[in-house]
């Protein structure tokens, strides 16, 4: 018998733990934890354990294909290639659109976002941050100079105090939930602010219910609190940060008592958390889509900069703001440029000493310096008609955007689609062309983590039939489109890595021996002497004076708030068993644990409504209707109802609102759209 255990990094969530495939007779057959991983020290969660399952699945694609009168038939590689070749030289570039894969290694999205850019001509390339953290990058970026996560996973050990706002850390990120918990256990005191009573919430030494998305007023009155008690950290404020004066006046509108009227906090509770945060010694934030998904999502993410800048919790450890990514890889896909705005390393596209930089290491010529389309901007652009053809990298739109209804229609509007993917999903049905590509477990490369820690990851076994890397695509499809052969000629993964070092200034003392262990590099890693950076900000922020900026920030609230009509708040969530649907839901397992949707609904609402627990319900918005379960519990506030986004029979997306964008970011809110409940037969 051969076995054998290849070293590697969970597909799942920004984590990013340690984990061993165990390889029998060339088929992965199991997962064993990484013991030495300084992320997830031998403990994987349910995701991670039972990943494997959708590697030798009988459903991946093997085979290019193309879709004829309706259906689908194979393809050759050559056939398909000279199709999408064709379609992408004949129409202008600004017709034209790329969604690349955070799921995928940084140099499978490095050579995507090269071959739209120097093949295509278009700077249309964005990816799913938009829809989870992009008010992360555009909002730290603001605040301290960088949109990243300030400290590592290991720093809450140290802290006193934690402030989770937004985060389901147990279900949504389940290993740095157990960091917290550890920090609790050494005596950290943990604060959790969240509309509903989750799983997290249950661990808090103090529970915060708020209502769904007024962050920025309960942050403003704690902020009112700490100034008016005298407790700022003066001596930060004055040597590392500016416009404090702006800030202060704007927060002393914001008494606690005028921030219960908008958050239903009583003001008291306001006080006594300000209080208890501004007085630890080393107090972290930690947040996540709770505070992004909003249509002020870059301003709820520049309040938690306030705080901590406010109270002097930036650059030690046990302190800091620290955002919890979603996707394996969505810090590498920012870093690696899959941006309309930004080339890799944060460059800015709009920048015309920028662009000449960058083509000059690449070897071409001008780009154009207007920015391209972001993904709600696309969508939009394909439903007027206006984007035509649409390249789509392991995404799942039509389950993972907001309005299904939109979003099909906009598909159903392009002139050619592509969709390149490990399965046929909902989104690959609309393609005219589904391409074959290698999963996680087939390919070296490297993934980011939410705390900018780069990490190897191994090939345990062949990719099935003709599928391949996605470089390899984009490199054959250059070639064919006529680009210069040097530009997109690789030898493998690593031999693309020695590039991106060289535009990518946050990685360019990363090589593969430094990377091969355990612990690995975190970013900003600028030469080969240096130790890569675990905690930021230390002495200065990223701006150039070095200094953090307080952004004043009113209230705006949701932009659909419930009325007559749709009398409810509706927020949409993840589940520890589920990472979106394409994945997850094909491992049995994982699927068999929750395998499909319900709507939480207050026991109050319920009664209201005549519905009991497990009574199938309607529940409509504006934008559509969809019948589904009822959870009644009391574990969330009256007004607010709360479904899972995983499940395609029963999708949240499909209510949710695709026209409330964050303008800031492009951010549309998930987190707050408003629907009706009734029972079924009742118009
Ligand atoms: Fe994978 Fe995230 Fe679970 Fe770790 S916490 S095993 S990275 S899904």
């Amino acid at each position: 018998m051969n076995i054998k255990y290849v070293p590697t990094i969970c597909p799942y969530c920004g984590v990013g733990c340690g984990m061993n495939l165990v390889v029998k007779d060339e088929k992965v057959v199991g997962v064993e934890p990484w013991k030495r991983h300084p992320v997830n020290e031998g403990k994987l969660c349910p995701k991670g354990n039972f990943c494997y399952e959708i590697i030798h699945r009988e459903d991946r694609l093997t085979t290019p294909l193309i879709k004829e009168n309706g259906e689908f038939r194979e393809a050759s590689w050559e056939e398909a290639y000279d199709l999408i070749a064709s379609k992408l030289g004949a129409y202008d570039p600004k017709e034209i659109g790329f969604f690349c894969c955070a799921r995928s290694p940084n140099e499978n999205i490095y050579v995507n976002q090269k071959f739209a850019r120097i093949v295509v001509g278009t700077q249309n390339i964005d990816h799913c941050a938009r829809l989870c953290h992009g008010p992360t990058v555009a909002g730290l970026a603001a605040s301290f100079g960088s949109g990243a996560m300030t400290n590592s996973y290991a720093s809450f050990e140290d802290a006193d105090l934690i402030f989770s706002i937004g985060a389901n850390s147990l279900e949504a990120h389940p290993l740095v939930g157990r960091k917290l918990m550890r920090a609790k256990m050494k005596g950290a005191y943990f604060i959790v602010a969240d509309p509903r009573y989750t799983p997290t919430a249950k661990q808090a030494d103090q529970y915060i219910p708020f209502k769904t998305g007024t962050d920025v007023a309960l942050m403003n009155a704690m902020m009112n609190v700490i100034i008016s008690e005298g407790l700022e950290d003066k001596k930060f404020i004055e040597e590392r940060t500016k416009n404090y004066e702006e800030l202060k006046e704007v927060v002393s509108k914001y008494t606690p008592e005028m921030a219960e009227k908008i958050t239903q906090v009583p003001a008291e509770i306001i006080r006594d958390i300000a209080i208890k945060y501004a007085k630890a010694d080393k107090a972290a934030i930690v947040y996540s889509l709770g505070i992004t998904e909003h249509s002020h999502g870059v301003d709820n993410v520049m309040q938690t900069a306030n705080l901590a800048m406010l109270t002097g919790n930036i650059g030690r450890l046990g302190t800091g703001v620290n955002p919890l990514r979603g996707q394996n890889n969505v810090q590498g896909a920012c870093d690696m440029g899959a941006l309309p705005t930004d080339y890799p390393g944060y460059r800015k596209v709009a920048d015309n000493e920028v662009m000449k930089d960058i083509t000059c290491s690449w070897g071409c010529s001008d780009f154009s310096c207007e920015p391209g389309l972001k993904i709600p901007e696309m969508i939009d652009a394909a439903a007027k008609g206006d984007l035509k053809v649409l390249y789509v990298t392991g995404e799942d739109p039509v389950i993972s955007d907001p309005d299904t209804h939109h979003v099909e229609e906009a598909l159903n509007n392009l002139d050619f689609f592509v969709v390149q993917d490990i399965f046929m999903t909902d989104t690959a049905q609309f393609a005219d062309v589904v391409l074959p590509a290698a999963c996680w477990a087939e390919q070296e490369g490297t993934f980011t983590n939410g705390e900018r820690r780069v990490q190897l990851i191994r090939k345990a076994v062949d990719a099935p039939g003709e599928a391949k890397y996605d470089w390899e695509i984009f490199c054959d499809l250059a070639k064919k489109m006529g680009a210069d052969p040097e530009m997109f000629t690789y030898e493998s993964a690593q031999d693309i890595f020695e590039e991106v070092r060289t535009v990518t200034p946050q990685y360019a003392g990363m090589n593969r021996e430094r990377l091969e262990r355990p612990e690995a590099l975190h970013w900003p890693c600028p030469s080969e002497d240096h130790p890569g950076t675990a905690m930021m900000h230390v002495e200065k922020f990223a701006h150039p004076d070095g200094l953090g900026i307080f952004m004043p920030l009113e209230e705006q609230g949701p932009q659909e708030t419930p009325d007559e009509e749709y009398p409810l708040l509706l927020t949409t969530t993840r589940l520890l068993f589920h990472y979106h649907a394409a994945m997850t839901r094909r491992a049995h397992t994982l699927d068999r644990e929750v395998p499909t949707g319900y709507v939480e609904i207050n026991n109050e609402d319920a009664v209201e409504l005549g519905i009991v627990n497990n009574e199938k319900v309607k529940v409509r918005s504006r934008r559509g209707e969809i019948e589904i379960n009822a959870r009644v519990t009391p574990d969330i506030l009256k007004g607010i109802v709360n479904i899972p986004m995983h499940f395609r029979e029963c999708s949240a997306n499909i209510l949710t609102n695709a026209s409330a964008i964050d303008p800031k970011s492009g951010m549309p809110e998930y987190k707050a759209c408003a629907v009706a409940i009734t029972k079924m037969g009742v118009a």
